[in-house]
């Protein structure tokens, strides 16, 4: 089969600047537009009401790659914004102070409504507690998901959850949007999300294969891309995933491994799970220190930042609002430090990994709080080499090249030492 193998990429692209260029005609289209935040998001119910919704963590992180988030960081400081304050939410409010021109290069329209759905994170309250003081005519709606503290999604919680959809979120999107909610078209939408989960499964999955087709890290950011974002829900965003898992497919018949910054890597000599977010400012930079070591990432908890569908999980039109529920319910930053260990081996069991990473990010209490004793406990469950970096999101000021080199040369020395051994296990703090 020959296939183009850009297709997916491509494609996101187009359905991007489709979604920007809506954004950008809102003052003619009358389309209302909703803020609201990546884990758990509630993207089918805000396109169901025919709005369009913006993330101010893809703002943020898109402005660190076009190398933007450096001054509207320190904007924001000179506001007053203290330096150890989610450099997310600076480079949001900066971004606001200097015209709210996008990463795209065009204004973003104010919000209608803030969506406020709070998952694991308390930063995210104060954040659009203080996006409200920057646009006070935004209506805002809260979403309290509670913390999954137990372990498990329990009935109490998800009724919890569906009642504020009921009582809060849905009237407030009605008096926004001028529209009673439509449960038949949300209903459709989630179906096509299931398919765009189910084929978002199968691209993870392929790193089963040696050589992986895929970089669950650095690619696996650019595919939960749609899923996460914009558009699911969508037959776009379905027509993405069946792309992309074509190209995969590819890969896998002729033993291709993914591209990287320098080639494409099919001679991998280490297979590696990450903990915690890529950091943004120098993403390509980073991405090269494992290349050039030839280690590929097969599992990264990142990418179940927004949902989790590796326990099975997906949408679903049977019963709406209890699968809204139960999705942000299930998000990684809402889950508990158990279930962030088993996910971990999980991926580390499943896809064969010889060692795990844990970039700790410094602005990001929600994934740095309790990395060190996920990091021992996998240690010592599992004997696998643990490696251990700390950077920073989109502040600049917090990547450093030779500190991180020379933790990771270490780290591959260790993994180079067990692979000629056998076995062996250490950590490098
Ligand atoms: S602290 Fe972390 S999870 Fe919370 S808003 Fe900032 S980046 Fe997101």
């Amino acid at each position: 089969m020959d296939i183009q193998k850009e297709n997916s990429m491509l494609w996101q692209k187009q359905m991007t600047a489709e979604h920007m260029e809506e954004l950008a005609n809102v003052g003619k289209t009358g389309k209302k537009v909703a803020y609201t935040f990546v884990p758990g998001n509630l993207t089918e119910l805000i396109r169901a009401f025919d709005m369009l919704p913006l993330y101010p963590e893809i703002n943020a992180l898109q402005s660190a790659m076009k190398k933007q988030s450096g001054d509207f960081i320190r904007d924001a400081e000179d506001m007053g914004f203290p330096e150890d304050v989610c450099s997310y939410v600076k480079c949001d409010v900066g971004m606001m102070l200097e015209g709210n021109i996008g990463p795209g290069g065009t204004k973003l329209p104010d919000p209608d409504i803030l969506l406020l759905s709070y998952t694991g994170c308390f930063v995210f309250m104060k954040w659009f507690e203080n996006l409200k003081h920057l646009y006070p005519n935004a209506e805002i709606a809260m979403l309290h998901i509670p913390y999954q503290e137990a372990g498990e999604l329990e009935p109490g919680a998800v009724q919890y959850v569906i009642e504020q959809l009921k009582t809060e979120v849905i009237p407030k999107f009605e008096k926004v949007s001028g529209k009673k909610l439509d449960m038949d078209k949300l209903a459709g939408m989630l179906d096509l999300s299931a398919k765009a989960e189910d084929l978002l499964m199968d691209v993870f999955d392929s790193a089963e294969h040696r050589p992986s087709p895929i970089d669950a890290y650095f690619g696996g950011v650019y595919y939960i891309g749609p899923i996460f974002t914009a558009f699911r829900g969508s037959e776009a965003c379905v027509k993405y995933y069946e792309d992309l898992m074509s190209e995969v497919q590819y890969r896998i018949d002729n033993k291709m491994g993914p591209i990287t910054p320098d080639g494409e890597l099919t001679d991998q000599k280490y297979r590696l799970v990450v903990e915690g977010p890529p950091n943004w400012t120098h993403f390509r930079n980073f991405w090269s220190i494992f290349s050039e070591n030839k280690a590929v990432f097969v599992g990264s908890t990142y990418t179940r930042v927004a949902g989790d569908y590796d326990y099975g999980f997906r949408h679903s039109s049977a019963d709406p609002l209890k699968r809204l529920a139960e999705y942000c319910l299930g998000c990684y930053t809402n889950r508990n430090l158990p279930q962030r260990i088993e996910l971990l081996q999980r991926f580390i069991e499943k896809y064969e990994a010889d060692g795990l990473l844990i970039n700790s990010i410094k602005s990001c209490n929600s994934f740095s709080a309790g990395q060190l004793v996920m990091m021992r406990d996998l240690e010592d469950r599992l004997g696998i080499p643990v490696g251990f970096i700390e950077t920073d999101l989109v502040d600049p000021r917090y990547y450093s090249y030779s500190n991180i080199k020379n933790r990771l040369d270490s780290f591959f020395q260790m993994l180079e030492q067990r692979q000629a051994l056998g076995m062996g296990k250490g950590v490098i703090v």
